[in-house]
């Protein structure tokens, strides 16, 4: 399969390429050239299949040309070693849980799927590859545990100081080996840009192999589409046979773009809710049809704090940059602390269910916008106790029990490497590893 920019200056390149490079030299996305979609005897019995078996036929369609079948399989059960459940809150609406990997947010899929998959490809490689990554606090974790001691490979993560969660933070930077944890002196979009500078850099593209594993790159946020076939057969597993409604809470936007490929593939999906905090840039896209980036805010769901979410321009592409057909398909919400403090607290105190933050946000969403006969599903990106501050200030200190998987990453010892948000003292930083 070919993977094209979505820029479109540049030829179409490999799986391999795309997969390598992170982002198109026209500083485009890569998308895929077509969508295959299902027949519908995969969903007649897609109830009977599990998690791993799902997203096996799922990575097929996008891989299965590129990589032997053998060992996307091995990849695909690797990955995926981890329940997904789907619970019911209310009669409506349910809860995915998505926060049962090892670091214990949603993120931990494509990070580990990507180490895999690149891993694969630089096989008689016998240069080091070095993937650069931009958090606001899940990404860093998630990609760092899937790539940690993966030979071969280097990973840079770079993060706003004093603007991840405790937990967050001690899950890269105690790692050390092939991980470096980068404490940038400035926000997420700080990060976001030092890293979308070193790979238009000339200089250092010619001194090292870069390339990145934020949801820009295609093995990162395709196989987030896994979660919405699972999601969808758990519940006609569970007699529910209604088209479903998904609230997605969003920063970059890839959780969601994948949705829209999981749709685009035959997934009997009504509609989407792109739920957002205060970084409402797209919430106003989709009521004024203008799209106007700027710097992010910093909220209690950081991993969302996203001024210029970078799946945006996979959105467009899908929809042929029609606004009106984008608006038909997502509805947006957008929410401050203090409604989401709020939520938490009230589906504590009613549904005796714990929500983090970010989940916080997907679930208020779906609850103001379901409609009559709709069944919903909110996306719970991570797990409460990542974000123990946040959610102890809100439901009372002792209300958060750490799992003994984030107990175990309290224990190191941070190593994080002090920068500013200058480009220069990066690529000098980077020139001198
Ligand atoms: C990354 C993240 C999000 C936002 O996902 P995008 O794909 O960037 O839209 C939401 N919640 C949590 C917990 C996250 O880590």
């Amino acid at each position: 399969m070919k993977y094209y920019s979505t820029n479109k200056s540049v030829p179409e390149v490999s799986l391999m390429e795309a997969v390598t490079k992170g982002l198109a030299s026209d500083n485009g996305l890569f998308m895929p050239e077509r969508i295959e979609e299902f027949h519908p005897d995969f969903f007649r019995r897609i109830h009977q299949m599990s998690f791993q078996e799902i997203s096996f036929e799922v990575a097929k369609k996008f891989f299965g040309e590129d990589v032997p079948e053998k060992t996307l399989k091995d990849i695909v059960y690797d990955t995926l070693n981890f329940d997904c459940p789907v619970v019911q809150l209310s009669d409506s609406i349910y809860s995915l849980e998505l926060f049962h990997g090892p670091t214990m947010a949603f993120k931990d899929v494509g990070g580990r799927f990507m180490a895999r998959l690149l891993s694969y490809f630089l096989e008689g490689f016998k240069k080091e590859v070095n993937v650069l990554v931009a958090t606001s606090g899940d990404t860093g974790s998630a990609v760092a545990n899937g790539f940690y001691k993966v030979p071969g490979i280097k990973v840079f993560v770079l993060y706003p100081k004093g603007l991840v969660s405790n937990i967050q933070e001690k899950q890269f930077t105690t790692l050390g080996n092939n991980i470096t944890s980068l404490e940038i002196d400035g926000t997420f979009d700080d990060c976001q840009r030092l890293v979308k500078s070193a790979f238009l850099d000339k200089e250092l593209n010619k001194a090292m192999v870069l390339t990145s594993a934020n949801s820009i790159n295609v093995a990162r946020f395709l196989p987030q589409a896994f979660y919405y076939f699972n999601a969808y057969a758990r519940l006609r597993e569970a007699g529910i046979t209604e088209e479903l409604v998904f609230s997605v809470p969003s920063g970059n936007f890839g959780n969601l773009t994948a949705g829209l490929f999981a749709k685009f593939m035959g997934l009997p999906i009504k509609r989407f809710i792109a739920a957002n905090n205060e970084n409402d840039i797209v919430f106003n896209y989709l009521k004024s049809g203008k799209y106007e980036p700027r710097e992010s805010v910093a909220t209690i769901a950081n991993a969302m704090d996203v001024g210029d979410p970078s799946n945006f321009a996979r959105i467009l592409e899908l929809y042929n940059h029609s606004h009106n057909e984008i608006a038909s398909e997502i509805v947006g919400y957008r929410y401050s602390d203090d409604e989401i403090r709020q939520t938490m607290k009230q589906v504590f105190e009613e549904e005796n269910y714990m929500l983090d933050p970010h989940g916080a946000v997907g679930y208020r969403a779906l609850k103001a916008d379901l409609k009559e006969g709709e069944v919903g599903v909110f996306l719970e990106t991570a797990h409460p106790a990542k974000f123990t501050e946040t959610v102890e200030g809100v439901l009372g200190t002792g209300t958060v029990v750490l799992p003994e998987k984030l107990s175990a990453f309290m224990k190191g010892e941070k190593l994080s490497v002090e920068l500013s948000t200058k480009f220069s003292d990066f690529k000098r930083y980077l020139l001198n590893k």
